[in-house]
């Protein structure tokens, strides 16, 4: 999964980065609501962290142009604005959930999961395709009895698989999935990844598709 960062106080922007990679995002910080327009465009990313007070475009306008160009991307705002109009404001232009700064980073990852789990439709904590179970709140994975942890990386990747079951994801699209833009990508972090699962997974708990690319199996 792969969240966009929108804020402008480089301590909050610095720990928020630290915790959301900690908890197996890629995260891609930008500092201004004009820059966060222009790189929205590019349909990377699987939800916002939004702050409101920001240089070039306040958070509000920028969370406007994305509703009015009728993206759905799950946006939560975060921001130390509590009035209660502001809230209100931005619920109403289409925030999925808003959180008062000073914050609680668990509930912030919590929200964060609840928000993305809504997106997906899916009413569970867990993610599965009839075989393999992975719950996002722990990283832990399960598949016939085998109940496992996964590192972070291992995890996003699992997680970009099952949630699109019987699709065929490219090593590109997978390494979308598990890096940022300032991170640099291994040339064989996705076969090494794949390994790792498989090794605790067991070894058909991922499909190759020759020369096309992975997947889960659909099963449900
Ligand atoms: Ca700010």
């Amino acid at each position: 999964m792969r969240i966009l960062l929108v804020e402008d106080d480089q301590m909050i922007g610095d720990a928020l980065c630290v915790a959301l990679r900690d908890a197996a995002y890629a995260v891609d910080w930008v500092k201004d609501g004009e820059t966060a327009l222009r790189v929205l465009d590019n349909h990377e990313h699987d939800a916002v962290l939004l702050d409101l007070g920001l240089p070039r475009r306040d958070g509000l306008e920028v969370l406007k142009k994305l509703r009015t160009n009728g993206t759905t991307l799950p946006v939560i705002i975060i921001t130390a604005r509590d009035g209660i109009e502001d809230r209100v404001k931005g619920l109403d232009l289409g925030a999925d959930d808003y959180l008062t700064k000073p914050f609680d980073i668990d509930e912030l990852l919590a929200r964060l999961r609840a928000t993305l789990r809504r997106q997906g439709g899916q009413a569970t904590p867990l993610l599965s395709n009839g075989i393999i179970n992975l719950d996002p709140a722990t990283r832990e994975a399960s598949k016939g009895g085998v109940v496992c942890l996964l590192s972070a990386r291992e995890f996003s990747l699992l997680q970009a698989l099952l949630i699109r079951p019987g699709t065929i994801l490219t090593r590109a699209q997978l390494e979308e999935s598990i890096y940022g833009w300032n991170e640099e990508v291994e040339s064989n972090a996705v076969d090494f990844l794949i390994h790792g699962i498989r090794k605790k997974l067991g070894i058909d708990a991922i499909k190759n598709v020759r020369g096309a690319g992975w997947m889960v199996a659909r099963n449900k």
